[in-house]
């Protein structure tokens, strides 16, 4: 009989130690893993309204907006980013004769003092031997040539927007950090800074969305021509309204953690007409601007 009961009990205890074995520890772990997965992949597919949908905010998530916001960062609300790239300057001569019909009591010395010239050019250009002219002899006169210039500017069309960041993921397929079997497509370019680093628009543009997202944590898109949006998530901070325009150089927040952030960085999207494109393409899109600065130029 106590032998039974012994066993019973030792079969009780072995049950209880063979679940607790085989139970997966990193069940949970799992299913968080995977859900950040699904979000990012979701992600990639998502077109603009689509995504706009994405980052409406709720309750829970205000409560931590305001949360972040109450740090005491001091942010400057510009920084001078410079577009120029490159200036060439592109003369242009244009050369241009006008005639003067002799007067009495005019000299050669006379006319070439009034049209700021020289005698010997005077004399060279009408094929005069001589000085002397004669009264209503039309004579051809060398007047300044007008020179005009064009410069060609050579402008950045997007600055970084963490202007001392150093670049700590780039944009496409990578291996995820948790399983190597898994690629994950990383749809922005992260630039990584400490915490409270001001974040510029990259861009002139008008605010689209300031908030949170549960994955981006504080956020900002912003508006650009050309059917172009930036975004900038996992900010500490996030400045402006929604409407309101920004320059290349605003402030518009600071380089934070929030969101799924595995340390300080910027997450940095560009967008064009509703698809992810390379963030590095954009940085170095070029924009020529050309201005005719007309310049008269005596010779
Ligand atoms: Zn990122």
């Amino acid at each position: 009989m106590i032998l039974q009961w012994w066993m019973f009990l030792f079969l009780l205890l072995a049950v209880f130690f063979s679940s607790v074995l085989y139970a997966n520890p990193f069940d949970s772990f799992e299913n968080e893993l995977k859900d950040y997965i699904d979000s990012e992949n979701n992600q990639n597919s998502e077109l603009d309204p689509e995504l706009r949908d994405l980052f409406q905010p709720d309750s829970e998530d205000d409560f931590s907006y305001k949360k972040n916001t109450g740090t005491n960062f001091k942010l400057p609300s510009h920084i001078k980013v410079s577009r120029l790239i490159s200036t060439t300057v592109v003369k242009a001569e244009k050369k241009s004769n006008s005639t003067y019909k002799v007067k009495p009591k005019d000299t050669l010395s006379s006319i070439a003092a009034n049209y700021g010239t020289k005698v010997s050019v005077i004399k060279q250009l009408n094929n005069l031997k001589s000085d002397s002219i004669r009264v209503n002899q039309v004579i051809n006169i060398s007047v300044p040539k007008v020179q005009t210039a064009s410069t060609i500017y050579k402008m950045k069309v997007f600055a970084l927007p963490v202007v001392t960041a150093k670049i700590s993921s780039r944009f496409g397929y990578r291996r995820d950090p948790f399983n190597p079997n898994i690629n994950n497509f990383h749809s922005g370019l992260d630039l990584s800074a400490p915490v409270g680093t001001p974040v510029i628009a990259s861009a002139d543009g008008v605010i689209e969305f300031r908030g949170r997202n549960g994955g981006y944590g504080n956020t900002v898109i912003i508006r650009h021509k050309d059917g172009y949006k930036t975004v900038y998530a996992h900010c500490s901070t996030t400045i402006g309204d929604v409407g309101q325009e920004v320059k290349m150089g605003t402030v518009i927040g600071s380089v934070g953690r929030t969101g799924t952030a595995t340390g300080a960085h910027l997450h940095f999207e560009v967008m064009q007409r509703g698809k992810f494109i390379n963030p590095e393409s954009a940085l170095q899109k070029i924009e020529i601007v050309t201005a005719k600065d007309p310049q008269n130029t005596k010779s």
